[in-house]
């Protein structure tokens, strides 16, 4: 029986695309107004955080530094000129970026749903945690996220390693497959879950593949509880029963 529903973060609760989009395309305007790839920047930042964020994942360098990479590729590849401060630019791209945070309207669907329910909700993000409880804030969902349950919690293991599961489920006070985690990386947040006994579920919210056979795929959040239904706290059906 599922016990606990994990959700993954960026892209699963939190719009990080859209608030990218408009972080790099301000970030990059303010340099270049006419810049002729000034469209192209958004996709190309999320390709560079895909390849900068394992070093810091694998430990090779600090969060600070993975930034300052990105950042440097950035400008490498649009043509423009290397910041002379690399961290006091990725400070001004942060302020458009946290001017644009916003939950997916589906996260709040979710909670609604579950509200009185017996079920833990909490998240497991790869994030880092003071940013990523800073968005939760912003977006009126920390106080419905217990645990927010990032590596640093971890031993430092991230998702999708086996690791990273077992710790979140051992913090839960739950063995694994009381446990459900819900995202958008297929591989992060299904099928790594589900190779050590949780019920990993798939957010496809573009349609983008079919999942692999055993893992189930929602295409918004307001279709979670199909899969997994609300059940009432323990305490209300004793009650109930009681009173049948
Ligand atoms: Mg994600």
């Amino acid at each position: 029986m599922i016990r606990a529903i994990l959700f993954d973060l960026d892209e699963t609760l939190f719009d990080h695309r859209s608030a990218v989009a408009h972080a790099v395309t301000a970030w990059t305007a303010a340099l270049a107004p006419c810049h002729p790839l000034l469209g192209e920047g958004p996709a190309l930042w999320l390709r560079l955080e895909d390849k900068h964020l394992p070093a810091w994942h694998h430990g090779e360098c600090s969060f600070g530094e993975q930034r300052r990479r990105r950042l440097r590729d950035y400008c490498r590849q649009m043509g423009l000129a290397e910041p002379a401060d690399l961290d006091d630019a990725y400070a001004d791209f942060l302020t458009a970026y946290e001017a644009a945070w916003e939950a997916f309207p589906d996260a709040y669907t979710v909670m609604d749903a579950y509200t009185g329910s017996g079920l833990t909700l909490g998240v497991l993000t790869n994030g880092q945690p003071m940013q990523q409880e800073a968005k939760l804030r912003r977006l009126g969902l920390l106080d419905r996220m217990d645990p927010v349950l990032t590596p640093d919690s971890l031993g430092g293991n991230f998702k999708p390693s086996a690791e990273c599961y077992l710790a979140a489920a051992a913090k839960l006070g739950l063995a694994a497959n009381e446990v459900a985690l819900v995202g958008d990386n297929l591989n992060l947040d299904a099928i790594g879950p589900t190779r050590v006994g949780m019920l990993g579920i798939w957010l496809d919210r573009y349609g983008s593949a079919t999942p692999p056979p055993g893992i189930p795929a929602i295409r918004t959040l307001a279709d979670l509880p199909a899969v997994i239904p609300p059940h009432a706290k323990p305490e209300r059906q004793a009650c109930l029963a009681g009173h049948a």
